[in-house]
This record gives structure tokens, sequence and C-alpha cells, in this order.
């Protein structure tokens, strides 16, 4: 995988609003906000996207699922937020790091557009 922006983060080597981090992941601001609250979560692991992952990266999927809920929760919005994982240029995938948005704080409609 060859280098994105948001392992220029992880490296700090480019600034970030960075919410929270672990040994796994790391969570920052994104710099267009879709919602009052978006907020992405992203593996420190090199993967390009959801489709590029293993069975053995089962568990840091769910760390970073898990972790976005944490994360919902810590800015207040707990019991109403939305998980968006773009997979692919077709599905609106802009960077190849795969990361998880977490959008809150106003109503989303279904489906998506
Ligand atoms: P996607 O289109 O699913 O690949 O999402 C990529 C997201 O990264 C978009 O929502 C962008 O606004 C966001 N983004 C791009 N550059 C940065 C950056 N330097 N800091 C924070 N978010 C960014």
């Amino acid at each position: 995988m060859t280098d994105t922006l948001f392992s220029k983060i992880i490296n700090r080597e480019i600034p970030a609003d960075i919410v929270y981090e672990d040994e796994l992941c790391l969570a920052f601001r994104d710099i267009n906000p879709q919602a009052p609250v978006h907020i992405l979560v992203i593996p420190k692991k090199p993967l390009v996207d959801l489709a590029a992952s293993t069975p053995e990266d089962e568990p840091l999927l769910g760390h970073l699922l898990h972790t976005a809920g944490k994360i919902a929760a810590d800015e207040g919005y707990g019991d109403a937020f939305r998980i968006v994982i773009n997979n692919g240029e077709k599905a609106g995938q802009s960077v190849f790091h795969l990361h998880v948005h977490i959008l809150a704080g106003r109503d989303f409609t279904w489906p998506p557009g």
C-alpha cells in the first residue's frame, strides 16, 4: 500500500484534530464535516479498504467499530449516530486507507445518497 495522507496523520507529519488514540487505531475530526460530529477512525495498520482485510483482521475491525461507538458516546451521541465505510472509488472512497466515518448531531435519511 502506498502512503496516504492518513498514514501521514498517524506519523504526525501533517496535523489533525485527534480525539482518540490507542495502540491499534487513531480517530480525528473530518476536515470537511458532513454533520455536526464527523470523526474518522482509522487503523494504524495500513489496510487499503475493507475488501483488503483478511480473517486475521477480524479483531482489528471489531475494535474499530467498538471504538467508534465509544467515541460517539463521548461526543454525546451514543444513542443516535451513523457509521459509514466507503469501499472503493465507486462507493465514494477517496482516501485509500481504511476509515470508519462516525456521523452524528443531525437527522439522517435512508437510503443514503
Ligand atoms: P472517503 O471519501 O470515504 O474516502 O472519506 C475520506 C474523508 O477524509 C473525507 O470525508 C474527507 O473530508 C476526509 N479528509 C481528507 N483529508 C483530510 C484531512 N487532512 N484531515 C481530516 N480529514 C480529511
